[in-house]
């Protein structure tokens, strides 16, 4: 498909509007279609100025993020060719800046010889988020305009800034209220009617007293906060080149540090989980367009922990609730739970006193079924027992009209069986929230083999509607993220056998980059939670063996947090984790009860094998069809479970390890005496794609075929 870039004029002056939906992203046609219209523009005598615009929604967000990883993306006219082209111009260009205005947009305004915008529009360079730095003369224009300093903030932080904060700085030459083409068309006539030069961006000195100790406070900063993150110094670096070197060889510069950053596996992991997150929202057999059903009023059931997240996430987004609980008294504790976080949350300025109160007002409690006779969708979070579920979706079925969504939000539970209960199984999904519900990005939707495609249609909205990444899930025990991480929890454990620590196997997960290493999860979840799913998975499936090393802490009556005592002991009413001997005695006696003699276990081995049990783990999920692409699985942990986002997610970092490493790893592991051969045994789905040389992705674009 060939995007085009409008061509008008009005009078003298050449009107080129970018026209590249959904949000000019510059691929290759576009930088064609600039470049033409440049030149038309410039051959016809009659024309004496320009004005370049994404019309009146979007100015450009940036590259085109469909063409990463393409030839194309570094196919002649190169986006610094074409950018070049507009500033050397023998005939005044102006940008005219509405919305989003990002990245390689940015840059290529920058390279125009002026600048105006609309009063909401928002200006930015978000490439350090993808591991890079504006390699199109970002860091060299944008500090010869604001200045050395909020040049290189707005650099590291990536964010956004309003096109209004950079008046009177030779950002923007004017603000434009209300409609913007008429105001650009004007501001470029008294550009030719006042004979105005042109200005280059490139010929402007950086404005920047005391540029060394200024540069060397960044680098400092810089280094210590970004640790082994390359782009944040490399950003530093080439904004030192802005003011130490000329401009064209510090431009040389800036392109070869984005090379090099676009090939650290930092930025890999970035852009994937980027374009994962993307792809997470394509669902199979439910193709674009599927008609989504309106949700304006929601009922949810059981007002305990995540009834209550659950409640304050749809408020929150300007949702009516109907909160329906048992009894007076637990609908009151849930209640008054609500208004403690709503409190919080005012008490640090993040919610006003009249917002506090409107969200409050839209959370009706009640204890009548009767009362949810207007729901559109109701979410239950009962507790997780399939017979009290069974109560709650019977009551529901009874009363809902046709057409409103049952939704469960089981951690485990059979789907299935939980849309057997009601008349109408192609209306029940899961909505398997994450907690605290109104925290975590998360949202697994689990899709029943009745599920109908319009229902996904209109959970997959309203998650984004609510702020939730989601990924769709099958029906399986554990779904995507828990089934992973029982497996992952199991490796660990498997580690204090071989003869480590909980504190070594904690501190090598944290060095890797998680959040937080699986002992001192597992305290703060509470051991209890896990070792009762495990006692119900060993009575589901006889023969297996689901037992590990926390059963004998839970024995030992060590819970976690909530009692003082897990893997670690806790000082009362504080959370910093203390090596206890205790757990290093009962660790010793497990391993004399097993045989096995204790052995060095180094941080690699910790890495490897936790890593590859997960990515082991998620290929036969994939493979069984439980996720639909291996990304899903990292949107699941990157956003669930506190995987670093810069290694891209499990099944991404064994494609980074490469898969036939993984493999072989596997194959050994599950080889060693005493190893639970049927886990580490590598998934059939792995060993072939490792066999053929092929990756994840493409059993992906296979199955689809
Ligand atoms: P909870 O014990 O905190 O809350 C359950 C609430 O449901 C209680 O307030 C109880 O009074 C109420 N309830 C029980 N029977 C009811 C009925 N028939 N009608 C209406 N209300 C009823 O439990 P929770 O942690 O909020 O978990 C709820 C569900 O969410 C479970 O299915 C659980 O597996 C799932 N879940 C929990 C977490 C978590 O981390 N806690 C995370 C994801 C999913």
């Amino acid at each position: 498909m060939t995007f085009t870039v409008g061509y008008a004029v009005h009078g003298s002056i050449a009107v080129l509007t970018l026209d590249h939906p959904p949000v000019n992203g510059l691929g290759h046609s576009l930088r064609v279609g600039i470049a033409a219209a440049l030149d038309r523009a410039l051959a016809n005598p009659a024309i004496r100025a320009l004005v370049l615009t994404g019309g009146e929604r979007i100015f450009s967000a940036g590259a085109d993020v469909r063409e990463f990883g393409t030839a194309n993306s570094s196919r002649d006219p190169i986006l610094p060719s074409v950018i070049r082209a507009i500033e050397m111009s023998s005939k005044p260009v102006v940008a005219a800046i509405a919305g989003t205005c990002l990245g390689g947009g940015l840059e290529l305004a920058l390279g125009c010889h002026f600048r105006v915008a609309g009063s909401e529009a928002t200006l930015g360079l978000p490439e350090v988020k993808l591991g890079l730095l504006p390699g199109a003369g970002g860091t060299q224009r944008l500090p010869r305009l604001v200045g050395l300093e909020r040049a290189l903030d707005m650099i590291l932080s990536g964010a956004p800034q309003a096109a209004r904060s950079f008046e009177g700085t030779p950002l923007i030459d004017a603000l434009i209220d209300g409609e913007l083409m008429p105001g650009a068309l004007a501001f470029a006539e008294k550009v030719i009617a006042q004979a105005m030069p042109i200005s280059r961006v490139r010929d402007r000195v950086v404005d920047a007293p005391a540029a060394e100790p200024f540069l060397q406070f960044a680098r400092n900063t810089v280094r210590a906060a970004s640790k082994n993150m390359p782009a944040p110094q490399k950003c530093v670096e080439a904004l030192a080149a802005s003011v130490g070197k000329p401009f064209d060889e510090a431009l040389k510069l800036e392109r070869e540090f984005f090379f090099q950053l676009m090939n650290t596996p930092e930025s890999r992991g970035l852009r994937h989980a980027f374009a994962a997150e993307r792809a997470s929202t394509k669902v199979a057999g439910v193709p674009d367009g599927t008609a989504a059903r309106p949700i304006r009023q929601v009922a949810v059931i059981g007002a305990g922990t995540m009834g209550t997240g659950i409640a304050i996430t749809l408020a929150n987004a300007g949702i009516a609730v109907s909160l329906l609980e048992t009894g007076q008294e637990a609908l009151q504790r849930g209640i008054d739970s609500i208004r403690r976080t709503y409190e919080s949350a005012l008490k640090k300025g993040r919610l006003t006193p009249d917002a506090l109160e409107q969200r409050m007002n839209l959370i009706a409690p009640t204890l009548s079924y009767d009362a949810l006779v207007d729901a559109d969708l109701a979410i239950e979070a009962v507790s997780e027992s399939l017979e009290v579920k069974r109560v709650v979706f019977e009551q529901l079925d009874r009363v809902l009209r046709p057409g409103a969504i049952l939704a469960s939000n089981t951690s485990a539970l059979n789907l299935d069986t939980i849309a057997s209960f009601t008349s109408r199984p192609q209306d029940v999904v899961g909505l398997h929230f994450f907690s605290p519900a109104h925290v975590m990005r998360l949202l697994e939707v689990v899709r029943g083999a009745a599920t109908s495609a319009e229902v996904l249609a209109t959970v997959m909205q309203l998650a984004r509607r609510i702020g939730k990444v989601a990924v769709v899930a099958g029906v399986c025990d554990g779904f995507i993220g828990n089934r992973i991480l029982a497996r992952y929890v199991s490796a660990a454990n498997d580690l204090l056998l071989q003869g480590a620590s909980p504190q070594q196997v904690d501190r090598a997960l944290e060095e890797f980059g998680l959040a937080m290493g699986p002992f001192r999860v597992g305290d703060l979840a509470g051991l209890d939670i896990s070792w009762a799913v495990r006692k119900r998975r060993a009575a589901e499936n006889p023969g297996v063996d689901f037992s590990i090393a926390a059963d004998r802490l839970c024995e030992a009556g060590r819970f976690g947090q909530k009692n003082g005592a897990g893997w670690y002991r806790y000082e009362p009413g504080r959370r910093d984790p203390i090596a206890d001997p205790a757990v290093d005695a009962l660790l010793a006696e497990y391993r004399r009860d097993k045989g096995v003699t204790p052995r060095a276990v180094g941080k690699a081995e910790i890495v490897e094998r936790c890593l590859f049990a997960m990515a082991n783990e998620g290929a036969r999920i994939l493979d069984e069809g439980i996720a639909q692409r291996a990304s899903d699985i990292d949107v699941v942990y990157l956003n669930g479970y506190g995987f670093p986002r810069h290694r891209g997610g499990p099944m991404h970092y064994a494609e980074e390890v490469g898969l036939s490493e993984v493999v072989r790893a596997l194959r050994r592991i599950a080889a060693e005496p005493g190893a639970d051969a049927r886990a580490w045994t590598p998934a059939p789905l792995l060993d072939r794609l490792a066999a053929e040389g092929r990756g994840l992705k493409d059993h992906l674009e296979g199955a689809r075929k």
